[in-house]
């Protein structure tokens, strides 16, 4: 008699099991439409912790069942990214093609790391990468992998780097005196990280200041001059295009040319930022970005796909095949024959998903100009925000918007001192998030908290960030009567 499990497993395989679970990503959809019910829980994690307090399940229930306590216990409390009042951190309500993908990539489970394992995915994913870096506008000699994000991209491409500059760092190590990296005070950690990772020492990091939150490129000069007389050989320098606090765009056409300049190899993080490329109006905010060699760009960010979707790219591809090359770069061999398809030997990750498939399927679907105008979309209701921002007395931006993110000030009206605004909007971000009404963030800038929004989502309007600021003011005038 075989186990009823292999049983349960075959039934599971039908379409009406699987519909079990659409069922639930259609209501989904459906639910968050029309921007009714809250954004997010009031719920602490423990209060949720107690919830999931359970041994471990020996026996298997119903699918029916399963489904059911995922509706009821897990979507119920979930930060609903959908909901046209979500305009916290910079993750997609993701493109729906690129949900309905996300079975497929796991039924057929092609591992990309070699071309033998994902006959189709592999080759795709180097279709994919020759299109965005003819974006970008380099040759042939490009290339690049996908990534779990811009943390891995950047990572990647910092080893990639440091073994350009010390060639037997992978056998030899850094030795006493590493290079430095010169990167934007507003940077993102990834970058800090790095260099802790690959055994420089987060000492060796330099941070240029900024003008305006861009890179100061008089200052990056400067800090090249003095890194070479103190005898720092300079490894990298890291500009960021679609800063996380700002949304900010390093001038890299200045930066591009001192680096070149000074020999150094220019690192761009477009994480944010690089997927203005496919909007006819934005890209020019990436001017000089082909003076780059190696550029992190999430997906998953401006291109609205599922976490995770990274990539990065290369100016010359060769540059990543040392990245990970187990012996010094002159011992190491060009790829040849079918070799030549794997990906592997340029990624972190061995097993890898094939999260191209989904990349592919949207382009395939909407195209690169319907995701650019995507794009286009939730730049322009971020500025009208910021208008209807400076039109107002109770507020203050604290820039102008160069993408989808916006920091501003909750100021009230009256004269009350600084510490009682700073403490005011702490509060008010806090207490806007628990009414459930929506849900921004806050960061701190140049020592002050500020309020800080991302509009990631296609159903957010105009009349939604209106609501934004009416919900916040109410809020406030809670809390100062408190
Ligand atoms: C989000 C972000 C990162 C980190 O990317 P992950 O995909 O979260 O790993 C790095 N740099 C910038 C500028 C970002 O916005």
């Amino acid at each position: 008699m075989t186990d009823p499990i292999l049983e349960t497993l075959e039934s599971d395989t039908q379409a009406a099991s699987g519909a079990e679970v659409v069922a639930l990503v259609a209501e989904y959809f459906d639910s968050t439409r029309d921007g009714t019910g809250a954004v997010s829980t009031e719920l602490t994690p423990e209060q949720l912790a107690v919830r999931f307090d359970e041994p471990l399940p020996r026996g298997g229930q119903s699918l029916r069942h399963v489904a059911q306590r995922l509706r009821t216990d897990v979507m119920a409390d979930a930060n609903r990214l959908y909901h046209p009042m979500y305009m916290g951190h910079q993750v997609a309500p993701p493109l729906p093609a690129a949900v309905w993908t996300e079975p497929l990539i796991s039924v057929m489970n092609q591992s990309v790391a070699v071309w033998e394992m994902s006959p189709t995915a592999t080759v795709i994913e180097h279709r994919v990468i020759r299109w965005m870096t003819d974006l970008v506008g380099w040759d042939e000699a490009s290339g690049g992998t996908l990534t779990s994000g811009g943390t891995e991209a950047t990572f990647t491409a910092l080893l990639a780097a440091r073994n350009a500059i010390i060639p037997d760092a992978w056998t030899d190590g850094v030795g006493a005196n590493p290079p430095v990296v010169l990167c934007g005070e507003h940077a993102h950690y990834a970058v800090s990280r790095a260099l802790g990772e690959l055994g420089l020492g987060v000492r060796s990091l330099v941070t240029i200041p900024s003008r305006e939150f861009r890179m100061d490129p008089d200052a990056l000069e400067r800090a090249l001059v003095d890194a070479r007389a103190s005898g720092k050989a300079v490894m990298a320098v890291v500009a960021t295009v679609g800063s996380t606090a700002t949304g900010s765009f390093d001038d890299l056409s200045a930066i591009g040319a001192i680096c070149d300049a000074h020999g150094v190899w220019l690192h761009v993080d477009g994480a944010h930022g690089a997927s203005a490329l496919l909007s006819e109006s934005r890209a020019a905010a990436l001017h000089g970005l082909e003076r780059a060699r190696s550029l992190a760009w999430d997906p998953h960010k401006g291109m609205l796909l599922p976490i995770a979707t990274g990539m990065l790219l290369m100016r010359d591809d060769r540059d990543l095949q040392r990245a990970f090359a187990q012996r010094a770069p002159y011992l190491f061999h060009e790829r040849v024959g079918a070799r030549a398809w794997d990906l592997g030997k340029e990624s972190f990750q061995c097993s890898r998903r094939a999260d191209v498939l989904k990349l592919w399927v949207v382009l395939q679907r909407y195209g690169a100009d319907g995701i650019g105008r995507v794009y286009d979309h939730l730049c322009d209701v971020t500025r009208d925000l910021y208008d209807a921002i400076t039109s107002r007395s109770d507020f203050e931006a604290l820039h102008a918007p160069e993408s989808n993110i916006l920091c501003f000030r909750y100021l009230g009206g009256g004269n009350r001192d600084s510490d009682f605004i700073d403490a005011l909007n702490r509060n008010l971000r806090a207490a806007y998030n628990r009414s459930g009404k929506g849900w921004i963030t806050l960061t701190v800038l140049e020592g002050r908290p500020v309020l800080r929004v991302t509009l990631m989502n296609h159903r957010t309007r105009t009349h939604h960030t209106r609501a934004l600021l009416d919900g916040l003011a109410a809020e406030a005038a809670k809390l100062i009567s408190e």
